[in-house]
């Protein structure tokens, strides 16, 4: 068979998941909670099942659970998507972004990717036969020469923007770098597709976990870019139960209509119980508020760990992902690159992770690898002591 997908592998979570596995390292590379749900939305999922909902859903999702994130959305971020039309439950953000890709861009499209970047987007381009054209994150450091923060590429991504360009992605908050866009850089967005048909796609599965006190910027607030955006979301990520693989995407009447076109003969639908015990788990808007100030304390304590190493600390103002550059731990290993020295560091020291140039088509190496500290203390405890010992 001729491959659609010739340059790619397996993903780098699952080779790491494995690799972790095999030499019973601590998994702080894929990301995902090592602690479990309140078991009050498993109770929710078996009495729906109780209740006999057992059969297929409505194609979009049950109304319910749709009304209740067109609620969410309308009080976080001031934007009314109707839950009859603009709102599509999804089996998780990534069957939400593929679709959105499948049912927006041509053969010849060009779509405009930001690296690091989530690595399902390209995969995804080039299966419907576009064209990603990746930009870079510009990598700010400070006069000690270590990286202080990521700024979003304006200038390169105004350069990208072609005749051919049918979409642009972001992702805030950013997986890897935990960057945060700001209300300036959403406007910025704002101005640099007025007057086009650029689509956007704006990955926002870590919408809750912003820290520092500041707010998510979801494109949901600004109007303009409201009518031209597909915005995806996770409950797997907000809730703790990444394995639910349940999402949604809220979009415009007229592009949800295109999405829901090809969600049909994509997934149809997501399994029916599981979207009640959402539906009524999401009335209680506390869980979704309080994530941030959770994960704000996990991050805390990470980086406190991590502050005792020779590890370089990069911001880490959003996501559940922490990133370090480990070029000046003064080892021999720290001349790996960041592939190699993540294989290292889960084989001999025992705590997995996520090399970022993962995140680039053309690896670039910074020296950077990602934690994720979606994990129980002890294990957090456990994972930083090894790491101090190197
Ligand atoms: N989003 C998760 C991460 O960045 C991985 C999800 C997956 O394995 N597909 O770690």
């Amino acid at each position: 068979l001729p491959s659609r997908l010739p340059k790619v592998g397996t993903t780098i979570f699952t080779v790491m998941s494995a690799l972790a596995n095999e030499h019973k390292a601590i998994n702080l590379g894929q990301g995902f909670p090592d602690f479990d749900c309140d078991p009050a939305l498993p109770e929710a999922v078996y009495k729906a099942m109780r209740d006999g909902h057992n059969q297929y859903p409505p194609m979009t999702g049950i109304a319910p659970l749709r009304e209740a994130v067109s609620q969410k959305i309308s009080a976080l971020y001031g934007h009314h998507y109707d839950p009859a039309t603009e709102i599509t439950i999804t089996a998780g953000g990534t069957q939400g972004i593929f679709t959105v890709i499948a049912c927006a861009i041509n053969p010849g499209d060009e779509v405009i990717v930001i690296e690091p970047v989530y690595d399902s987007y390209i995969p995804s381009i080039d299966t419907v036969g576009g064209t990603a054209v990746p930009v870079q994150l510009i990598v700010k450091r400070n006069d000690d020469g270590d990286i202080s923060g990521y700024e979003i590429p304006w200038d390169a991504m105004a350069k990208a923007i072609t005749s051919r360009t049918k979409m642009i992605m972001i992702n805030s908050p950013h997986n890897p770098t935990g960057m945060v866009w700001q209300s300036a850089d959403i406007d910025r967005l704002a101005d640099l597709v007025r007057d086009t048909d650029i689509l956007i796609c704006s990955d926002e599965v870590y919408e809750h976990m912003v820290f520092d006190g500041k707010d998510h910027q979801s494109v949901a607030r600004h109007p303009e870019l409201a009518q031209r955006s597909f915005v995806i979301s996770s409950f797997g990520k907000t809730y703790h139960v990444t394995g639910w693989k349940v999402g949604y995407v809220a979009a415009p009447a007229h592009l949800s209509a295109e999405f829901r076109k090809v969600h049909q003969f994509n997934v149809f639908t997501i399994n029916t119980p599981v979207q009640y015990g959402l539906a009524d788990y999401l009335k209680n808007p506390d869980p979704y508020l309080n994530l941030a100030g959770f994960y704000q304390q996990k991050r805390n304590y990470m980086r406190q760990g991590l502050e005792q190493t020779k590890f370089k600390l990069l911001p880490a103002p959003g996501t559940y992902f922490q990133c370090v550059d480990y070029t000046q731990l003064g080892i021999p290993q720290a001349k790996l690159n960041s592939s190699d020295f993540c294989q290292w560091l889960t084989k001999e020291v025992g705590v997995a992770a996520i090399p970022v140039s993962a995140f680039y088509s053309d690896p670039v190496e910074s020296g950077v690898i990602r934690f994720c500290f979606a994990k129980k203390e002890s294990t957090l405890a456990e994972a930083l002591k090894r790491l101090q010992s190197i």
